[in-house]
């Protein structure tokens, strides 16, 4: 029951996802942490239409024989649950955070509600899946939990995948924001 869930769960955030425009095609991919075992979306689903088959149950250790069936993202979600200790990982493709990744080391919100809740969030680079970007991902999400992968996406972690979606939210809203903004003030 308590399974089912959060298998119920991890569709319907993945749908959210989707439909708020975070994730395009097959991007993205969704964990939740039940103790020593990671609930994670499957290799090359969208997440616009994810069901509950499209959950793979993993081990938090180091391999596990249904690993193969998981998204190649899988090592960075284990080792940010063991540097972290969260409870939830959502990692997408938000398309401002991204343009504003390319030229920046850190996404630093301007607008007020943003600063407030999210201060700097760090942009790191890596090839997906590699044990260097889980490397890099885990350590520098900060207090904060999350953290940006240059020209590719976010991830971002919590104890609730709602707390993991708002971060996110509030990211790609700060990094429109700033898009908008200096575009603004490019013009004479
Ligand atoms: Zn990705």
């Amino acid at each position: 029951m308590v399974q089912e869930t959060i298998l119920n769960e991890i569709v319907e955030w993945g749908r959210s996802i989707y439909s708020r425009g975070y994730v395009h095609g097959s991007a993205g991919n969704i964990s939740v942490r039940v103790r020593d075992i990671i609930f994670i979306t499957r290799h090359g689903v969208s997440l616009r239409s994810l069901s509950m088959e499209d959950v793979v149950p993993v081990s938090l250790g180091e391999k596990d024989e249904l690993d193969h069936l998981a998204s190649i993202e899988l090592p960075i979600h284990r080792e940010i649950y063991r540097v972290t200790g969260s409870s939830a990982i959502i990692h997408a493709h938000p398309v401002y955070t991204i343009v504003l990744s390319f030229e920046a080391n850190e996404v630093k919100p301007i607008d007020v509600e943003g600063s407030f809740h999210l201060g700097s969030v760090s942009v790191v680079e890596g090839t997906p899946g590699s044990d260097s970007l889980a490397k890099a991902v885990s350590t520098r999400m900060g207090e904060k939990g999350i953290v940006v992968i240059r020209g590719h996406g976010v991830f971002s972690a919590g104890e609730t995948l709602r707390e993991a979606f708002e971060k996110i939210d509030m990211l790609e809203g700060s990094s429109k924001i700033i898009y908008l903004y200096k575009g603004k003030a490019a013009k004479p």
